[in-house]
């Protein structure tokens, strides 16, 4: 019979784990067997096994390399899939070896009768993926817990598998010597036919590489594709082709560099202190070693000028840079402040066709690029000989992936950085608490360096807060409204931030500022408007009833009936009181989104152009010209969620106002605080980038909440002091390392009852092998119910990466929980939604 044989469960993968491979069979050599005719190949495929199988291939299709994807038959049913080549010339009687790493395939190696499926062919003709690359992948794969091949169909664009914009032309030449080409003309007797040999020969086509393309030799000989067709099989039938057709796959050449403003190409003295953070840069670029620079610089410091300079360091040693900035940060501005300076150059972001991020990649591939700018994905730019990668707003949480693999491009970025001798410079006007510490304890490899002031020395803008108790039913304030007006009279602008996130409303008494919170964890209480499913209790598997929330009173009073709130880190819930429990007076739900803010900015100004920008209503096209007609003045008011934030140059923008800095900070998440300051930090510092004199007006519930009092004073180092203090006291990042265990399932009694079987399993292993882990949960998530998909969770906590890798290792090696229900790990957690 013949079976494929998975070999190793990827985490496995590290110089130790190989040996797995040296080790005599677990089954004996199997002697009756010959060895299997031609090559043996790792295969790793995408649809999700988290296991990597082992292939023939016959010799008709050899070579194959590793990063080359191969088609072959697969499972019981032998259904052709695709999957990507990891290993080659693995030796023949190591075979049986292999079994010890799946369930399920060593009853089949004791038939002693297996044999290899062999590949039924090969897919690309080059390898996609380069052996650096792969061993990114193998990283990937352990550290994030994914399938390998998954990692890998990750880091090929879709684009390219697909061959998008990829067109077959096919090229015609002779397939007879010259002096024989009188004698055969000789013989052809339509008219057309022998116009085209005559053609051909005039072309001197008498080899494949000067073959003509089939339109060019149809026009020029003015007939339609018959005769060609004709001299082809007629000269066939006689005994040899007079001439041939071969075929080349062209990339139509599609420009992705967007149109917009203009740049100017101006030459840029550096100040002092970016001289010296350069000096600093460059000669760790020099030792040709790893290494990471955080560059760390106020907005408008002159970072993004660094990173130009340190890239054409690079360049001069004749290696490559890649350039990663969070995706809604890459306008047209960027990119073209980029293009403007390098010509080797490639972009990679959401914001191309499928075609044009297929040519991206393989000029990139092909050494045609020595930088290349994107968004996340950029870290897999295809680059050889990488030098530098650079991320911007390394503290930004959309670096993380939110689906598998869910990693994060900055730390993948300085993992890819490493493992090619490279540097790696973060760049932040607010780094992360995570950068700061490895700052701080990994100085062997973490180097900072700090531009404290503004090139153009502007003044940072005037900070103003409204304490929006006395404005409780608005979503804009008196003072705003009239230093809008004032902004609109003197023909300068504004931007407004308004970031609605469904989930935000949170239950806060507007007059005497209680906020419900949980009694077991410093974190606030999310409220569920959704129908509540209660949590089983311990050891019950018994199906639980759906409480009936009546509005019933109870000692503290009426309660709300539209749903509970939840503590997302113990599972706690309580009942919502309709009553502040402190001063008595009306509990208020807060939710705004920024269509309303339109609405309500329409009406109070008639005659004002406002447009509104949120990243789920406007793509690409749409976001640029919005952005160019408000550079040039035609747009008075730009309302807007987060992507107004971002990397925006408005030297006309005098007022910034942010509608609701609590948003942010009523995230069920720990990292709130730090949210809010970053968010209120930069939205400031689209204001005022001129002479003119900029504001910033702050509207809050919670004028005295910690972060929002330090983002007042722009006091970056005491914000993060006092939020370490919290960090650390609870076991959090970037002290501890968490992860977060999603099950989901359509039917909530046999996700509760999986949740539970997994909660066991772990509290099995942790014991077991002793493993410093905190589990907490299963708790309902945070939304519970996601495209008819109930939603569980468990999180660990752990002092260092390495214990929950060994947690991970082990599940992964083990069988799966029954009854299966889906299961998505995220190592590392951005948020805990
Ligand atoms: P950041 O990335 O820190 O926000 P940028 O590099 O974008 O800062 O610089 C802000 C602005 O100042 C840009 O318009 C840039 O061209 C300009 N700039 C940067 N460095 C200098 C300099 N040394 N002299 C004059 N202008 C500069
Ligand atoms: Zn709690």
């Amino acid at each position: 019979m013949s079976v494929c044989v998975p070999v190793s469960v990827s985490p496995c993968y590290n110089p130790c784990n190989m040996s797995k491979y040296e080790q005599n069979s677990l089954f004996g050599e199997d002697k009756t067997d010959k060895a299997p005719a031609g090559h043996i190949i790792r295969v790793a495929f995408e649809s999700g096994v988290d296991a990597e199988f082992d292939y023939l291939v016959p010799d008709k299709l050899w070579p194959v390399a590793v990063g080359q994807r191969i088609e072959t038959p697969f499972g019981k049913n032998n259904k052709l899939e695709v999957g990507f080549c990891v290993a080659t010339q693995l030796p023949h009687q190591r075979l049986a070896a292999a079994g010890t790493a799946a369930q399920g395939v060593k009853a089949e190696h004791k038939t002693k009768k297996f044999k290899l499926k062999a590949i039924s062919a090969v897919v690309d003709k080059e390898p996609l993926v380069d052996a650096g690359l792969m061993e990114l992948a193998r990283w990937i794969s352990n550290y994030y817990v994914c399938p390998l091949g998954m990692v890998l169909g990750a880091i090929v664009p879709g684009a390219v598998k697909k061959g998008a914009g990829e067109k077959k032309q096919k090229y015609v030449y002779l397939a007879v010597a010259p002096e024989e080409i009188d004698k055969i003309t000789g013989q052809i007797k339509g008219e057309k036919q022998k116009q085209i040999v005559q053609q051909l020969r005039d072309a001197n086509a008498f080899e494949i590489e000067s073959a003509i393309e089939l339109n060019d030799l149809l026009e020029a000989v003015g007939c339609t594709d018959v005769p060609v067709k004709n001299l082809v099989e007629k000269f066939t039938r006689q005994g040899g082709q007079i001439i041939k057709i071969s075929q080349r796959t062209v990339l139509k050449s599609l420009p992705a560099m967007p149109e917009g403003m203009l740049i100017k190409r101006e030459k840029v003295v550096l100040n002092d202190d970016q001289r010296k953070a350069l000096t600093n840069i460059i000669s760790r670029i020099n030792e040709d070693r790893f290494g990471v620079t955080l560059l760390f610089g106020v907005t408008d410091s002159g970072k993004t000028e660094l990173y130009i300079k340190a890239i054409e360091e690079t360049i001069k040693k004749g290696k490559t840079a890649i350039v990663m900035l969070p995706e809604i940060a890459l306008t047209t501005q960027t990119i073209q402040r980029f293009s403007a300076r390098f010509d080797r150059i490639a972009v990679m972001h959401s914001g191309l066709t499928a075609p044009q991020r297929n040519t991206q990649w393989h000029k990139i591939k092909s050494g045609e690029a020595d930088v290349v700018i994107g968004a996340r994905s950029a870290v897999f730019a295809p680059l050889a000989n990488l030098g530098l990668i650079v991320v911007d707003e390394e503290h930004e949480p959309s670096y993380k992936q939110d689906t598998t693999p869910r990693y994060h491009g900055r730390d993948v970025a300085i993992k890819r950085a490493q493992l090619c001798n490279a540097h790696c410079v973060l760049g932040s006007a607010t780094p992360s608490l995570e950068t700061l510490q490895n700052c701080k304890t990994k100085r062997a490899f973490f180097n900072m360096v700090r531009l404290p002031k503004r090139v153009m020395d502007f003044p940072f803008p005037e900070m103003r807060l409204v304490d929006m108790k006395d404005f409780a039913s608005q979503l804009m304030s008196e003072p705003l409204i009239n230093q809008l007006t004032e902004t609109l009279a003197r023909n300068e602008q504004a931007i407004l931030l308004l970031n609605r996130r469904g989930y935000s409303n949170f239950i806060f008494c507007p007059s005497c500022k209680h906020i419900l919170r949980c009694r077991n964890c410093d974190v606030t209480l999310t409220f569920h408007k959704t129908e509540w499913h209660g949590l089983p209790a311990r050891g019950s598997t018994a199906k639980m009833a759906v409480p009936q929330i009546a509005p019933i009173p109870t000692i503290t009073g009426r309660h709300m009936h539209s749903g509970l709130a939840i503590c997302h880190y113990c599972g706690s819930q309580t009942l919502v009181p309709e009553k502040c429990p402190l001063c008595r007076k009306g509990l208020t739900m807060i939710g705004l989104g920024s269509q309303r803010l339109e609405e309500d900015l329409a009406r109070k100004f008639p005659n004002a152009k406002i447009a509104r920008v949120d990243s789920d209503s406007m793509k690409g096209a749409d976001y640029y010209r919005v952005l160019r007609d408000f550079s040039e003045g035609k747009i008075n008011i730009l309302a807007g969620t987060q992507i107004l934030a971002k990397g925006l140059h408005f030297p006309n923008v005098t007022l910034v106002g942010i509608i609701s800095a609590d948003t942010s900070l009523y995230l069920p998440d720990f990292r709130a605080n730090e949210r809010t300051f970053q968010l209120i930090s930069q939205v400031a510092g689209r204001a005022g980038r001129s002479a003119k004199k900029g504001i910033v007006f702050i509207q809050t519930f919670l004028p005295n909440q910690p972060a929002i009092q330090f983002a007042l004073k722009n006091d970056f180092e005491g914000f993060v002091k006092e939020e370490l203090i919290h960090r650390n006291a609870c076991n959090l990042p970037p002290f501890w390392r968490l992860a977060l265990i999603t099950l989901r399932d359509r039917t909530h009694e046999k996700l509760e009852l999986a949740a539970k079987l997994m909660r066991e399993k772990i509290d099995r292993i942790v014991a077991d092998q002793q493993l410093q882990i905190r589990v907490r949960g299963p708790i309902q998530a945070i939304i519970s119910r996601i495209q008819t998909f109930h939603r569980m969770q468990i999180i660990l906590q752990a002092p260092q990466p390495a214990i929950l890798h060994q947690l991970f290792t082990t599940l992964r090696n083990s069988p799966p929980i029954r009854p299966a229900v889906t299961v998505a790990i995220d190592i590392d957690p951005v948020d805990l939604l």
